[in-house]
């Protein structure tokens, strides 16, 4: 496969691939843009059936953080590595570590985080070789940022009901949340705390079960959630899901997730503008994430992370109106609102591209060693 030609390059200023024979470690690192700060990305797990697969996910992966981070105002670009295998069957602490020397062979461009495959425990085991890791902090959630990611999902939510529908809640309104994971189960019981109707699928049963008995979740078929009747459908399991065959079928009038790239192609933005259904960019909306694990980093405290997350809701607003006075889709709008804010720092280079250290566990972790 050529990586230059290639659809998902976008100018990429690294792409590295990884082996290490003793541990059987295949892994890739994508550096999409750091003008804004280091690469800070999570390092996902799973069984590419090839490695074009894999390079294509780590470079749109990649890109999207870069989009992700400069929206959400955070001195941090884009990055991603991706480690082909089952995570399952292939994942060892000495895998994990090997892992860890490789992102550290990147001297920093490149910064990991938890990702699909990946958790606390073997992004502990990589910051024993390497300080480039962050998202693993003591506090009360041991690092997971997913409680920050359905916060800040919960308040993009009310801004687009208030933006579409002129309401101040999402009391009464039907929502349906495909996946209901770290993220999914969090909004169900944010949504549910504020009057909403939660309906929810899962292909895991356990999951569905703890969502229904603990939050009166309403179950529904895993291949009938993408179309429910409901006001708004929150895809929180997996990308590429709205596409040329699912789009025609949707009867929610706003769609926003946590999923990353839940679009397939480009093109799915304007079928959906052009059903009238309201996206709410996926890198936007769930931008809590990295939020939270930047601010892991710094050691903030809970109110300034709250008060960072409630940020999502002006930009999604800036977004929604932009939109509506240009015509363009809001997927569009997002990714030229983040370049702006790239642009703007491009122009006032000092600090740009600047390693960061990791959090200050990471810091004691490397300085043990
Ligand atoms: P998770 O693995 O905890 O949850 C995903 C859930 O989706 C699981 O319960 C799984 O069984 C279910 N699922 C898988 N395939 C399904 C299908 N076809 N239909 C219905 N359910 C299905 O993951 P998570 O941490 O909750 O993240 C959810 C999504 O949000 C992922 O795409 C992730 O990349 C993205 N995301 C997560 C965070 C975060 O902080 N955790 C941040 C940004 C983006």
């Amino acid at each position: 496969m050529s990586v230059f030609l290639d659809s998902a390059y976008d100018n990429h200023e690294l792409v590295t691939f990884g082996h290490d024979r003793a541990t059987g470690l295949r892994a890739i690192i994508a550096v999409h843009n750091t003008t804004l700060g280091p690469g800070v990305g999570g390092c996902r797990m799973y069984p590419y059936p090839d490695d074009d697969a894999a390079l294509r996910d780590v470079l749109r992966l990649s890109r999207g953080m870069t989009y992700k981070s400069a929206l959400a105002d955070l001195p941090l670009g884009g990055g991603k590595s991706v480690i082909i295998g089952n995570p399952r069957e292939d994942k060892s602490p000495a895998l994990m570590r090997a892992m860890g020397e490789f992102v550290h062979s990147q001297g920093g461009r490149y910064v990991a985080a938890e990702d699909s495959g990946t958790g606390v425990e073997d992004l502990r085991e990589m910051a024993s070789v390497t300080p480039y890791v962050s998202g693993i902090a003591d506090n009360e959630h041991g690092g997971d940022p997913s409680p920050s990611t359905a916060y800040g999902l919960f308040v993009g939510i009310r801004a687009a009901v208030a933006h579409r529908l002129g309401v101040d809640s999402t009391s009464g309104l039907r929502v349906a949340i495909q996946g209901l994971g770290h993220v999914g189960f969090l909004l169900a019981r944010l949504l549910r705390d504020d009057g909403a109707i939660v309906y929810g699928a899962d292909v895991s049963a356990i999951n569905l079960q703890r969502a229904a008995d603990l939050l009166g979740v309403i179950p529904v078929d895993v291949d009938d959630i993408l179309f429910c009747e409901a006001d708004i459908l929150a895809p929180c399991a997996l990308g590429a899901v709205l596409d040329e065959q699912t789009i025609p079928r949707l009867r929610s009038g706003i769609v926003a997730g946590a999923a990353n790239n839940q679009l397939a192609t480009p093109l799915d933005a304007a079928r959906l503008r052009d059903r009238g259904i309201l996206y709410c960019p996926d890198f936007l909306i769930n931008a809590g994430g990295i939020i939270d694990v930047h601010h892991q980093r710094l050691g903030s405290a809970e109110t300034e992370v709250r008060a960072h997350l409630a940020g999502i809701e002006k930009n999604l607003l800036e977004v929604l109106q932009r939109s509506d006075r240009s015509g363009e889709s809001t997927d569009a709008v997002a990714e030229a609102l983040a370049m702006e804010k790239i642009d703007r720092r491009r122009d006032r280079p000092e600090g740009g591209g600047r390693p960061l250290l990791a959090d200050p566990e990471t810091r004691r972790a490397a300085a043990a060693r």
